[in-house]
């Protein structure tokens, strides 16, 4: 994956939200993007997705411009949980496999994804198992799900499409910090050896990851492990050290 040079602003809006955007991520290489609040970390998912065009640079995976892929298939190669994903109140094979029910494996891959994001042991559990219904809209035995098992269906999605390209937009802010130690455990798994582009406020859980990206004032400022990234001590250690000083505290950030 390859960012050239990316401008971008939001229809209607004057100011740049990237502003010379650059960077390139191997293949199989784990990325973790942070930044303060609103820098533009979920833009840039946008952008890679084909959700909006950047204004000037491109954006280029296997050395070729985006925009040039058939819709469909570059789709399938990208495979990404934004932050407002949606659970529908469908069976929860209907949910996970999406549109692949009719395959004759749909079931146990379901169940195949559902364990590589932390939710294998309650869909077993539930009377339907993975034909149970979430919500109770259309079956009054449906089951409620709270939110950190709609994240691990979420989760169990992207798992099951097996794209090449895996893209968590803050994949863990709805789980408790024993699911997301848990997840983060089983994130190598999850991943499997694809190129996998997390976005993260606990900066705790990028630590895992190949390279850090820092994006701030919609450029990449900082570039490196978290080792080197804290002994460079930027904006990255800063940010780092006060959200360890606030847990320490009590009063997570
Ligand atoms: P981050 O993910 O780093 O928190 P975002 O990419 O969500 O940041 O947002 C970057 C900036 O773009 C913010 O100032 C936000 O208000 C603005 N923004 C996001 N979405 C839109 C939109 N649809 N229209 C206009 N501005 C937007």
């Amino acid at each position: 994956i390859e960012f050239r040079n990316v401008y971008f602003r939001y229809p209607n809006t004057k100011n740049y939200v990237l502003n010379g955007v650059n960077f390139t991520i191997d293949n199989r290489e784990t990325i973790s993007i942070v930044g303060r609040n609103g820098a533009g970390k979920t833009t840039m998912i946008k952008l890679l997705s084909r959700l909006y065009k950047p204004e000037k640079g491109e954006i280029r995976v296997n050395g070729k411009n985006i925009n040039d892929y058939d819709y469909a298939s570059y789709n399938r190669l990208l495979s990404v949980i934004f932050q407002d994903f949606k659970v529908f109140e469908f069976t929860i094979m209907e949910n996970i496999a999406l549109c692949d029910e009719e395959n004759g494996a749909a079931e146990s891959k379901t169940m195949a994804a559902a364990e590589k994001a932390g939710i294998y042991d309650y869909i077993s559990g539930l009377k339907d198992g993975a034909g149970t219904y979430v919500g109770t809209t259309f079956d009054e035995n449906g089951t409620n799900l709270s939110g950190g098992q709609r994240q691990k269906v979420a989760i169990a999605r992207a798992v099951y499409k097996d794209s090449k390209m895996i893209v968590l937009d803050e994949p863990t802010a709805a789980l408790d910090p024993v699911a997301e130690a848990e997840t983060y455990e089983k994130l190598n798994e999850l991943i499997d050896g694809k190129t996998a582009v997390y976005i993260s406020h606990r900066l705790s859980s990028c630590k895992f990851c190949d390279r850090i990206l820092l994006l701030d004032g919609g450029t990449i400022t900082e570039e490196g492990t978290h080792d080197e990234l804290m002994r460079r001590g930027g904006l990255y250690a800063k940010m780092f050290q006060l959200q360890a000083d606030a847990l320490l505290s009590g009063n997570p950030v």
